[in-house]
């Protein structure tokens, strides 16, 4: 099955497609995970973005798309892949639609104005790539999952994330319109609990 996880910044697209891609045995795709991998490793691609990302702002989509091209024609993708932060453009989706057409987008629906504090909340492992929130882990600073360090993502500040949802409102969300009139959209609330949102895609998946 091939998947698209949809959602603004914040909303548990990451959290979600980690346990939805374990579940299925399918392959996650995060777009941002590989960026940030090209930046720590500071390679070519990672010296060029690492100013937009930490800005907020989208990635040029000709690299992007190649990327994500290039990664889905691996062979772990065979089985199916969850795409977790691709597509974030109209453009992104009609080329994804000349490579591989996804059966099923599922969208992660949260108001806007509870992204901030989820976000800015936000602790990251450099090792597992998880996420967790200090309202849950407090201070701690070794990943609860595998005792990674964790870390404060360099986008995850007050000034980035507004801007990283105004790109949000003003790309991505078009894409909801996009998959719906094509009959692929499911819309989750996830505004509850990591477990209710994980049930209630599982569910959409059977
Ligand atoms: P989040 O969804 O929490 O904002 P991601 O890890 O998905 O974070 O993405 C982090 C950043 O990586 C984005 O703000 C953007 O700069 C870049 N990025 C990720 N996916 C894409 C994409 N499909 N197109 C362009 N830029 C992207
Ligand atoms: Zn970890």
């Amino acid at each position: 099955m091939k998947i698209i996880l949809l959602g603004a910044p914040g909303s548990g697209k990451g959290t979600q497609a980690a346990l939805v891609s374990e579940q299925l045995k399918v392959a996650h795709i995060s777009t941002g995970d590989i960026f940030r991998d090209n930046i720590q490793r500071k390679t070519p691609i990672g010296l060029k973005i690492k100013s937009i990302i930490d800005g907020g702002d989208l990635c040029p989509d000709e690299l992007t798309i190649e990327i994500v091209k290039q990664r889905l024609s691996e062979p772990d993708c065979k089985n199916g892949y969850l795409l977790d932060g691709f597509p974030r453009n109209i453009a992104q989706a009609v080329a994804l639609d000349e490579f591989a057409v996804p059966d099923k987008v599922i969208e992660l629906a949260i108001p806007l104005y509870k992204i901030e504090r989820r976000i800015t909340g936000r602790r990251s492992c450099a090792k597992c790539k998880n996420s967790f929130h200090i309202d849950f882990i407090g201070d701690r600073k070794d990943c609860p999952n595998c005792g990674g360090e964790l870390f404060i993502r360099e986008d995850d500040n007050p000034t980035s994330v507004k801007e990283r949802l105004a790109v949000y409102k003003a790309q991505t969300e078009p894409l909801i319109e996009y998959y719906e009139s094509q009959g692929k959209l499911f819309p989750i609330d996830a505004d509850c609990s990591i477990e209710k949102v994980f049930d209630a895609i599982v569910k959409v998946l059977k």
